[in-house]
């Protein structure tokens, strides 16, 4: 399981709440994640927290079959997303046979509840709805600020 720092704890506590949560840069307008003390891009400490769509596409990924530790259930798969904000993260791929998942392929965020409480994100297909790929062109739900 994940161990939030002071750093990540917005991240999992939007998690919790079944948010997508991610950095905004004030300075430059980047989307980051991983959590950071500052912008990878221009180096601003100006971060704000901002809820995203949970929507994106898979950018990379790749099916397990020899898990690191036998708590894994086989296959599985683990990807890179490519969030609609603009940034990517790593999860797993969820409710969909291993061999239909593919690059490109619309994912959503959904958020499961560990035996040991915590919540995690994980990607789901996405089936129906506009496109996507196209960064700010809605704003469901979104909060930002
Ligand atoms: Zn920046």
């Amino acid at each position: 399981m994940p161990i939030p720092t002071a750093l990540s704890e917005p991240f999992w506590q939007g998690c919790a709440e079944g948010e997508l949560r991610y950095q905004h840069c004030t300075q430059c307008g980047a989307a980051v994640f991983k959590p950071q003390s500052h912008c990878p891009q221009c180096l601003s400490e100006r971060l704000t927290w901002r809820a995203g769509s949970g929507i994106g596409v898979v950018y990379s990924f790749s099916v397990v079959w020899r898990p690191q530790t036998p708590a894994f259930e086989v296959p599985y798969v683990v990807a890179i997303i490519e969030l609609s904000e603009g940034y990517h993260m790593m999860s797993n791929i969820v409710d969909c046979d291993a061999s239909s998942v593919h690059c490109g392929m619309p994912v959503e965020a959904t958020f499961t509840r560990m035996p040991e409480g915590m919540v995690l994100p994980f990607f789901k297909p996405r089936c129906g709805g506009p496109p996507t790929g196209t960064a700010t062109a809605e704003s469901p739900e979104g909060s930002p600020g």
